[in-house]
């Protein structure tokens, strides 16, 4: 697989993403990000032995120094005590307005590099390097960069684009098995709610997504982020159309919080709450039934469950869907699938949201 490239589309804060194989130790790679002054490698104390040394290189070529800040792994550092850390370390080397942030790793990693880049001296220009599937089709597109606060995760945040994204599809080599089939849930997604042909080119490649074959890995990263990045084209801040994104989030958030976070994965939690929500589109009479069963099928293939826990009950579900939905004052909202490929944003009955939930619990 050659080099691919997709263009997000924000007018004058337009970016390319490259995907392919061996990018990030590619001087080349980083030709359109800017030059000069301080690089600073943001990663993860599982990422910065795998992976920091070959960028850092690589900037070296481009920067006038290159440092490393190695935070701690997980989703719970991702609060303001990790920041600060950031923080501190970029005003003790008198990082100046020049620097230039790389984000080397997860979800977790893009959205606290992506936070200070946007608070840094009022914002430095930054750079995802995205280490996971589900940071490489999502998080590390369309700007949404957050921590989380004891009382809701992502509460704090902005909306601050990266001048680019460097997919490097041989990074995805050492992810583990989980984590992949996580980053799936999200692929899988964008077929239903944008491209049916996208859903059918899935189902028959699955087999070699699962093996990591590097042409079809190319092609889905390709293909879920055009999706993405038309769908932030059109509304970057969320105002309508970027909610679609969020199919089977509302039920997956539940089973998320329900658990506890870091139970399940987020796309474990996904892949579960889209069969509920494709349940829940052909309740509501939009899809035939044969959907359900497909969308359970792939997710299942993809090594992701397609049942939630049988500790967690529906009134439970909806109690925390109210919750997760309390900043927004309003009925609990459903991404649904109208037709294949095309999804929308419906309320529904609570004994109908019930039952979607029971039929698919363990
Ligand atoms: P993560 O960043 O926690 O990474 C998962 C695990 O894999 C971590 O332990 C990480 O160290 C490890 N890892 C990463 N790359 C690796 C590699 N190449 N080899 C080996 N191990 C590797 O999780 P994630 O799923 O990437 O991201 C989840 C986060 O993304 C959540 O905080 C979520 O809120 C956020 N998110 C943000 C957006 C957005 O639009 N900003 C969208 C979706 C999710
Ligand atoms: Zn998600």
């Amino acid at each position: 697989a050659g080099l691919l490239e997709v263009t997000v589309d924000l007018g004058d804060r337009d970016y390319p993403i490259l995907i392919g194989a061996g990018l990030i130790g590619a001087s080349q790679t980083y030709e359109r990000a800017p030059a000069g002054g301080t690089a600073v490698v943001v990663t993860n104390t599982t990422i910065a032995p795998l992976y920091a040394t070959r960028v850092a290189e690589t900037l070296q070529r481009r920067h006038a120094r290159v440092l490393q800040v190695v935070l701690p792994d997980g989703e719970e550092h991702k609060n303001w005590v990790t920041l600060n850390t950031l923080f501190e370390a970029l005003l003790s080397q008198a990082c100046d307005r020049k620097t230039v942030l790389y984000a080397l790793g997860g979800g977790v990693i893009g959205d606290m590099t992506g936070f200070a880049a946007a608070c840094y001296m009022r914002g430095v220009p930054f750079v995802q390097i995205p280490t996971t599937l589900l940071a490489q089709v999502d998080s590390s597109v369309g700007g949404k960069t957050a921590i989380n606060h004891p009382l809701g995760k992502n509460m704090i945040g902005a909306f601050y684009q990266p001048r680019l994204v460097v997919a490097d599809l041989d990074v995805l080599d050492t992810l583990p098995d989980r984590e992949l089939s996580a980053g799936l849930a999200e692929v899988i997604k964008y077929g239903p709610i944008a491209d049916a042909d996208f859903l059918a080119w899935i189902e028959a490649n699955l087999d070699a997504l699962l093996a990591r074959d590097k042409a079809a890995l190319a092609h889905a990263v390709k293909r879920s982020c055009e999706i993405k990045a038309w769908v932030v084209g059109q509304d970057e801040r969320e105002s309508g159309l970027r909610a679609i994104l969020n199919f089977g989030h509302t039920f997956g958030h539940a089973i998320e919080a329900g658990l506890g976070y870091g139970e399940w994965l987020h796309g474990e939690a996904v892949g579960c709450g889209m069969v509920m929500a494709s349940e829940l589109s052909a309740r509501l009479g939009l899809m035939p039934a044969g959907f359900v069963d497909r969308m359970r099928r792939l997710v299942e293939r993809a090594r992701l469950p397609v049942q939630g826990p049988a500790q967690l009950s529906a009134p439970r579900y909806l109690e925390l869907m109210r919750i997760d939905k309390k900043a927004e004052a309003g009925a609990i909202r459903f991404v649904v699938i109208e037709d294949l490929g095309r999804a929308g944003v419906r309320t529904a009955p609570d004994e109908l949201v019930a039952d979607v939930i029971e039929a698919h619990t363990a």
